[in-house]
């Protein structure tokens, strides 16, 4: 501003001079009139140097911010001057804001949780990618109106209408069904408020998972253990009363429900095992034939002659991966065979090298599964026939482990089966699996 002023005033007493020392000469030289008319003609000169040179300003001002400022002479180019330097500061001042704003949106747009800009009246201003797929917004349609307007569930709007925003609120938003939000209010500024929403559904899932394990693992639990206390008690209270060979047969049963407590806990901390996963599967050289023989023996002892069990498809290729682990999958697979299928039955294990790699099979002419199970039979403790399983000493986990093994091994499971003709379960494993002889 400074700057200006000196050479404005200097200019205009300048100016005056000049016309007073023209007007006194003209008056000497010539007449008084003369002197008078050559001052009056200088001052109307000068007024029209300001007139023009305002109305230049007057169209300047006029027009939209960053139009160039116009050139000046005498005086007006001292002001055009420092107009156009402000001008110039703050085209700059406001590059360097759009540039902060930008870096500022391009951070909030690489969160990984949704984030929302509310006004004083809880107006959106502004809203992340996230926010627009969590919430069904989107920026350019909702901007400018109140977020209660698009979020329509009553919790949201008590929420944020309550000023507590110490705890975040869980909202199952209605706008994009089946996902689970933890909404979270910060307050800011003037009264304006960040909206910070995290999806929270897997995590729900898993919980729900947690708890429905933690459910079926009681109840697996509990049937056995109420069989065998109730033995007990049976024992305690009568045993000189009933003959030896009931006392004996209570005494079986009870120590077939603990045995199938003991397979269960064994199930389940092979599962556990598998899914923590924090070691890699050994690399061993598992040599096929014996592994095969050895699954075909234990389905033969299992099915203690009830059904006919062939092993088909010699070979002397190994296989790479954890015994322990290949055996457990390979002998589920051969039990629930053995299991599933009423006596008489018969059973063929085989191997098939195909394209490098190789497939393990286990069918059987048994009870087999409909279409609809199959997609879920690897869940735990999912059962097609709870009652069939159980008295075949199921434990619901076989495939659960079975699915874990293979995960482990890079193998696929793939089951086929028809409900009253048999099931065939293989196991497809890849060529870096399967080393020749
Ligand atoms: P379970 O201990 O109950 O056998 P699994 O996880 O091994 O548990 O198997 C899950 C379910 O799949 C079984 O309960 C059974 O209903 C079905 N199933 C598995 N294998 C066979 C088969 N070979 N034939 C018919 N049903 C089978």
């Amino acid at each position: 501003m400074k700057e200006g002023v000196a050479p404005v005033w200097r200019e205009a007493m300048a100016a005056g001079a000049v016309i007073a020392l023209a007007g006194l000469t003209a008056w000497a030289l010539l007449t008084p009139a003369w002197g008078l008319t050559t001052a009056a003609a200088g001052l109307a000169a000068l007024c029209l140097y300001h007139v023009l040179y305002q109305g230049r300003l007057w169209r300047w001002l006029n027009q939209p911010a960053g139009a160039p400022v116009p050139a000046g002479a005498g005086t007006w180019e001292g002001v055009f001057a420092a107009l156009h330097r402000r001008a110039r500061r703050a085209a700059e001042r406001q590059q360097e804001l759009r540039v902060a704003l930008e870096r500022f949106r391009n951070a909030a747009q690489a969160l990984p949780d949704g984030v929302l800009i509310l006004d004083t009246l809880n107006a959106i201003e502004w809203l992340n990618a996230t926010a627009e797929s969590q919430l069904g917004l989107t920026l350019d349609q909702d901007r400018g109106f109140r977020v209660t307007n698009l979020v329509r569930e009553p919790e949201f709007v008590r929420y944020l209408e309550s000023g507590q925003y110490a705890e975040p609120l869980v909202l199952h938003p209605s706008r994009t069904p089946g996902r689970t939000l933890s909404l979270q209010v910060v307050p800011y500024g003037a009264a304006q408020k960040l909206l910070l929403s995290r999806d929270t559904s897997q995590l729900e899932r898993l919980e729900t998972m947690r708890r429905d394990f933690v459910a079926n693992v009681s109840h697996e639990l509990k049937t056995p253990l109420t069989v065998v206390s109730g033995f007990i008690e049976t024992l305690q209270d009568c045993l000189r009363e009933i003959p030896v060979e009931e006392a004996e047969r209570y005494l079986d049963l009870a120590r077939d429900q603990a045995l199938r407590m003991q397979r269960l806990i064994e199930d389940l901390l092979t599962l556990s095992a598998l899914e923590t996963g924090a070691a890699a599967v050994a690399e061993e050289k598992v040599p096929l034939a014996e592994l095969l023989a050895e699954v075909s023996n234990e389905a033969q002892a299992l099915s203690k002659g009830r059904h006919r069990v062939e092993l088909k498809g010699a070979t002397d290729a190994y296989l790479l991966g954890s015994r322990a682990e290949l055996q457990s999958a390979f002998g589920n697979l051969a039990s629930n065979a053995v299991r599933y299928t009423p006596e008489g039955g018969s059973i063929e294990i085989s191997w098939t090298a195909v394209d490098g790699g190789g497939l393990f099979r286990v069918c059987d002419t048994g009870i087999g599964i409909d279409a609809q199970h199959l997609p879920r039979l690897t869940e735990r403790f999912y059962r097609v026939d709870r009652g069939r399983s159980r008295e075949s000493g199921g434990t619901g986990l076989g495939l659960a482990i079975v699915k874990h093994v293979l995960t482990r091994h890079q193998a696929v499971l793939e089951i086929e089966s028809q409900p009253g003709r048999g099931s065939c379960f293989g196991i497809r494993f890849p060529a870096r699996r399967c080393l020749p002889a």
